[in-house]
């Protein structure tokens, strides 16, 4: 295993953005838990949700006075390929786990449990299946042990989850962002209800200059004016991005100028990305208004926030998602917003409100094209969407609910 290395942060400057009563209840928790050592595990520390979310709440809990840190699997790629397809099953996709499947799981695991020393960490909060099984070989002691699955689990293959069951059977308690993931029958009693955040004061989302947009957009190759729409997200298929190319399409027949930025990043977990980064270029074809753009093109996190800014409309059209952070990401820059209606997108997406929820390519058309033909409520979508992440997704909210959880579990 690796340590990842994180920003300093302070709670502070975030203060400004919650609720009196948040900042509070965080104070008074940080109290009680300084001192207490915390170690997050997962497999990367670039690209997707959980190192967005990590390099923002590692930061923070040290600042509560907490000693964390944060370590990352080392494994070959073949296992990565392994856990792609796990993920992939356990979000409900056809495919069998043979037995040298097992048995390559199994050895990464006990290669990486080396690393662990019994009882160096109060409590250690294991992110996804990549490294679920390392506590059936690693002593971790008497601390506390607790999973947090950021994937859609509520309608698994079978075979799968029952193999991930009996890794579950390790654990102390289980973070979900929807209760309705964790299946019936889950090996792990306590199970907690948190959906992810953004961070207001990241490259990601904080108020770009002027000098920083103008930089940004020529990179990402489109005028201010122009009308746009984005999806960012990793080429995967449960992204549907050749979705997002239809109702492009669809939707250029009517309002010609119209842009499709599709952006996307390479994460080192994620073997699949190639490919349909590849396959996604073949059916874009010749049309230049459509770019297909990623961080090997040094497409960063404030070029993202400049095409969530600028855009007219933002689409997430996932077909299973955990939670899709680019909505709320999205909505904090008062931006419309058209998502896939499963997993966390109809928490961060009300239908009609802040945006819409689809099911079809035909919806997403009919839906985005609502918004662009009316400036006015697209207006009014994107200062409701900024109040809905200002209530409910921002980060200082997700680190009050992990103290909280800490507190139980060390009580
Ligand atoms: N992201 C990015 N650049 C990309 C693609 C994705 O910065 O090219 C970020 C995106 O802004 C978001 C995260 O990666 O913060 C993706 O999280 P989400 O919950 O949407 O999906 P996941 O990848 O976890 O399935």
């Amino acid at each position: 295993m690796k340590t990842a290395q994180v920003m300093k942060k302070k709670l502070i400057d975030y203060e400004p953005f919650a609720e009196k009563r948040l900042v509070e209840r965080i104070h008074e928790l940080s109290r009680n838990l300084r001192g207490l050592r915390v170690l997050h595990i997962n497999a990367t520390s670039f690209g997707g949700g959980v190192a967005e979310i990590l390099h923002t709440l590692i930061p923070l809990m040290k600042d509560c006075g907490l000693k964390v840190d944060w370590k990352v699997i080392d494994a070959p790629s073949t296992f990565f390929d392994l856990s792609k397809r796990m993920h992939n099953a356990l979000q409900g996709k056809e495919d069998s786990l043979s037995d040298e499947d097992k048995r390559l799981f199994e050895s990464v695991e006990e290669e990486n449990a080396r690393f662990i020393e019994p009882d160096e960490y109060d409590i250690v909060v294991i992110h996804d299946p990549q490294p679920v099984g390392l506590p059936a070989f690693a002593d971790f002691g008497n601390c506390k042990l607790v999973w947090r699955s950021h994937i859609d689990t509520s309608s698994p293959n079978q075979t799968f989850w029952n193999y991930l069951n009996l890794f579950l059977s390790h654990y102390d308690a289980g973070i979900f962002t929807l209760k309705s993931y964790a299946k019936d029958g889950i090996l792990i009693d306590k199970i907690y209800e948190i959906p992810p955040s953004i961070d207001p004061l990241s490259n990601k989302n904080r108020e770009l200059s002027d000098a920083e947009m103008e930089q940004a957009l020529k990179k990402l190759g489109i005028g201010k004016e122009e009308p746009v729409i984005t999806q960012v997200s990793r080429f995967d298929p449960w992204k549907d991005p050749m979705g997002v190319v239809d109702a492009y399409r669809q939707l250029k027949r009517k309002f010609v100028d119209l842009k499709l930025l599709l952006i996307g990043s390479m994460a080192s977990d994620d073997p699949e990305g190639w490919k349909i980064y590849e396959d996604l270029l073949r059916y874009v074809g010749m049309d230049y208004d459509v770019k297909v753009l990623s961080n090997f093109q040094g497409i960063g996190d404030i070029e993202v926030n400049a095409a969530q800014r600028v855009s007219k409309v933002v689409i997430q059209k996932s077909l299973r998602e955990g939670f899709a952070l680019t909505m709320s990401e999205a909505m904090w820059k008062k931006t419309p917003v058209v998502g896939g209606n499963v997993g966390g997108i109809p928490l961060q997406v009300h239908h009609g409100v802040n945006g819409y929820l689809v099911e079809s390519v035909e919806e997403t058309v009919e839906c985005t094209r609502r918004i662009l033909e009316n400036p006015s409520l697209a207006e009014e979508m994107g200062a409701k969407g900024f109040e809905i992440v200002k209530k409910d997704f921002l980060i200082t909210r997700h680190l009050y609910q992990y103290l909280q959880l800490f507190a139980d579990l060390t009580e």
